[in-house]
Parts: C-alpha cells; sequence; structure tokens
C-alpha cells in the first residue's frame, strides 16, 4: 500500500499513527466507558488540522487531498472508531458548503469549522426511517417572504451534543431542502442518546425542531436539489471517512490477532500454530489488503472527480465494513475469552464494527445502489453490441 502513496502522503500518513499511538488508542477505553470524548482531545486534532483538513487555506483549512483524509481516517480507525466519527461528520458538513453554500455561507462557516472552533452535525435520519430518504417527515412551510418555519426531528445524529451547526434535510412539499441551523437557534433542542453498541462516545443525539424561523439566507440550494445535489457531497465524503475508518479497524483486528496468535501459549503450542485460526488470520490479512486497494481507489477518484467515484466510494464502504465485522469477530475468537473483557481492545472492536454495517446507508442500501448501478453498465453495454 505505501508504495501507491506520494512522499507527503507517506509522512502525514506517519505522523496520523503517532498521533493516535500517543493520544487516542491509550484513552480509547474510558472514552467508551465514560461515553464521551474530552473537550482536550478535539481542540489537539484542532490544533493538528485535523478537523479541516480537505478545505482550502484561503478558509483556513489544510488543503488535504482525498488520499490523505483516507489515510487520516485509517489511523483514527485503528485507535477510536467513535471519534473517526467526529472526522465523518466535520467533513460531511463542510464538503457540503464548500460545494454548494452561498459565498456568505461560506466566509461565515468554513473557517471556524477547519480550526475546530465548530462541530458539524450532518442530520438526515429520521425516527420514521433513515435508509428510505423519501418518506422524510422535517417539515419546511414557506412563509411568502422566502423565509420558511420548520418542524420535525432527526435521530441518531453523531455529535449533536456538541455541535455548533447543523445541516437539517426535510421536505418543503415534495420537494426536499437542505438547511444550516446554528445550535442556539430558537426552538432546536439537542437530547442526548446514549447507551449505544458501538461508537458509543460519539455524542449522538435526537434534534428536534418546533417551529423554527429558517431565514432564505440559512438555505443550502434550492427546493428540490437537496437529495439529488446537496447531501450526495456530503454522503460520498461520509462514506469514505467510514470505508477508511472501517480499514483502520481491520487493520487493530489484524495486528491484535497475529500477535496474540504468535505469542499465547497452549500448552506446548501457541494458538498461531493451528490450523483453524491460519484460517482465520489468512483471510483477515487479505481483506485487510483488499480494502485497503479498495479505499484508495475511492479516495483517488474523488480527487481526480472520475464518473465512478460514487461507486467505488460505495464499494469500499460496503467491502471494508463487512470485512470489520468478520475481522472483529475472528479476532475476539483469537484472544478466546480474554477478548471478551472490556480490557482488551478486541472486544470494543467487535462492538464498533457492527456501527460501520449500519452508517452512511445500511450495507442492505449498498448493495441496492451498487447492483442498480453495475446492472445500468450492462444495460449500456448490451445496447452498444447490438
Ligand atoms: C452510531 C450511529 C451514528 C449515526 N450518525 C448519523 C448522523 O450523523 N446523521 C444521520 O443522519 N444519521 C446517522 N445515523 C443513522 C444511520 O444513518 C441510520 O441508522 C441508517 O441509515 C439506517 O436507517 P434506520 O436506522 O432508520 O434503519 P431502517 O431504514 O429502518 O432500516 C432497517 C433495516 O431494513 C433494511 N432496509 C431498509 N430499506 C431496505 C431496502 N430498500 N432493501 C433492503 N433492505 C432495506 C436496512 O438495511 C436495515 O437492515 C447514525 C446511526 C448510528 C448507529
Amino acid at each position: 500500500m505505501r508504495s501507491f502513496l506520494t512522499a507527503d502522503q507517506q509522512a502525514r500518513q506517519r505522523d496520523f499513527r503517532e498521533f493516535v499511538a500517543l493520544y487516542v488508542e491509550p484513552a480509547a477505553a474510558e472514552w467508551d466507558r465514560a461515553q464521551s470524548i474530552p473537550a482536550a482531545t478535539v481542540t489537539r486534532m484542532a490544533e493538528a488540522g485535523y478537523l479541516g483538513n480537505m478545505l482550502p487555506v484561503k478558509y483556513d483549512g489544510r488543503g488535504w487531498d482525498t488520499v490523505t483524509f483516507g489515510l487520516l481516517n485509517e489511523a483514527f480507525g485503528r485507535g477510536c472508531p467513535a471519534l473517526t466519527d467526529l472526522l465523518t461528520v466535520q467533513a460531511m458538513v463542510s464538503m457540503t458548503l464548500l460545494k454548494w453554500g452561498t459565498d456568505e455561507q461560506k466566509s461565515r462557516w468554513l473557517p471556524p469549522l477547519a480550526r475546530g472552533e465548530m462541530i458539524g452535525a450532518f442530520a438526515l435520519t429520521e425516527p420514521s426511517g433513515g435508509s428510505h430518504l423519501k418518506s422524510l417527515q422535517t417539515q419546511f412551510t414557506e412563509c411568502g417572504d422566502g423565509s420558511y418555519r420548520l418542524n420535525g426531528q432527526k435521530t441518531w445524529i453523531s455529535y449533536a451534543q456538541t455541535a455548533g451547526v447543523f445541516l437539517v434535510v426535510g421536505y418543503v412539499d415534495s420537494r426536499p431542502l437542505a438547511c444550516l441551523l446554528p445550535r442556539e437557534t430558537p426552538g432546536l433542542q439537542v437530547e442526548p442518546i446514549t447507551g449505544l453498541l458501538g461508537f458509543r462516545a460519539a455524542g449522538l443525539g435526537r434534534v428536534t425542531f418546533t417551529d423554527v424561523a429558517v431565514p432564505a439566507a440559512s438555505l443550502v440550494g434550492k427546493p428540490g436539489t437537496a437529495l439529488s445535489y446537496i447531501a450526495p457531497i456530503g454522503l460520498q465524503y461520509g462514506r469514505i471517512s467510514t470505508a477508511c475508518s472501517a480499514l483502520g479497524l481491520v487493520r487493530g483486528c489484524f495486528e491484535e490477532a497475529t500477535s496474540r496468535a504468535a505469542t499465547r501459549k497452549i500448552g506446548p503450542d501457541t494458538v498461531g500454530s493451528f490450523g483453524m485460526i491460519h484460517s482465520m488470520i489468512a483471510h483477515m490479512g487479505t481483506e485487510l489488503e483488499a480494502a485497503g486497494l479498495l479505499c484508495l481507489a475511492a479516495c483517488r477518484a474523488t480527487d481526480e472527480r472520475e464518473p465512478d467515484a460514487f461507486a467505488k466510494a460505495l464499494m469500499a464502504k460496503y467491502f471494508a465494513s463487512r470485512a470489520a465485522v468478520a475481522a472483529a469477530n475472528d479476532a475476539v475468537q483469537i484472544w478466546g475469552g480474554a477478548g471478551c473483557h472490556e480490557d482488551a481492545p478486541v472486544s470494543r472492536y467487535y462492538r464498533d464494527a457492527k456501527i460501520y454495517e449500519i452508517i452512511e446507508g445500511t450495507s442492505q442500501i449498498h448493495e441496492e445502489l451498487l447492483s442498480r448501478n453495475f446492472i445500468e453498465a450492462g444495460a449500456k453495454r448490451a445496447a452498444q453490441i447490438r
């Protein structure tokens, strides 16, 4: 994998992994128990430029490419998937605004997001369902002067507990519409969600909007565009971030499982001497390599604006999230009883891994989107042959 990276990307990868080894991995179990990330950690990430990594320098970002963003997420996924989710949502909000925000919105929101002084939350999912976005219930009502009233509820929103700004998608009549709402907006309420299976420290919340006044200047794009143009930008970076984070977790499982297999003695033998353990390790190591290549392809395609960047991000997220679930399952198995205790990193990986198959579209929704994409390409090929 390293041979596919430029010298700059390799140097940054070393920095990211060093940061995670020093400041993230040692504390991840404690954050998981406390179900929160200390503000000092977020500040440290902000100071390193991690929260505005892809935003242009003119907005106080670092201007890094998507490959570097992927390496950052991979490094953090090894240490703490719940904290990596902060990189996910920050990029989703920032990159959506960079593409679709007005000049005024960009100059107001991007610098504090880039400096990490403000956290962004991406509010799409509702209690009525996250997979079928056409059935969103959150409603904008036109006031007649270009402004709107917003009513509805969002749920499972990462970092809602600490976000300073929310990118919200709802409907005006049958047209999807997006807007940006500062946390202090009257009528916007956040209720923390605790007790999650994994990503326990990701500060999730339910967000309720009661007669919220939305001025025209807060709209992102025009009515009708939110699901076809606005949200897909956020979801593209969200899927890349999630895929690379899952890749980091697979690496964590692989490293923990192989070290344990090499050193844990059972009578005269090590765990790693048994054939059935070989099978798990061979599978895990191969999936690690394959997921890494898919993630790199998705990041590169996004950087180079290739037409299949969307499909490549779907494939990377679909494959890496499933690989994470399988790797965590096998890593716990290889660790045996010790892997079932909270002190073992593999036990946290086991809980966190499942989340990757749910967020940014479930595995079933990925299968739906990918198969449609492949069949459409098949139809075009068939038409050319005829
Ligand atoms: C830790 C965590 C963080 C999250 N962060 C955010 C966030 O920041 N912002 C946000 O907006 N959301 C967030 N979510 C929500 C997440 O995106 C949704 O949970 C996800 O999209 C699935 O929606 P749902 O939970 O409503 O499941 P449902 O839509 O009710 O789906 C339930 C099951 O039905 C399946 N299913 C649904 N439709 C189909 C179909 N057409 N074909 C086959 N199977 C189908 C699904 O795959 C799933 O298995 C987060 C969730 C978690 C757990």
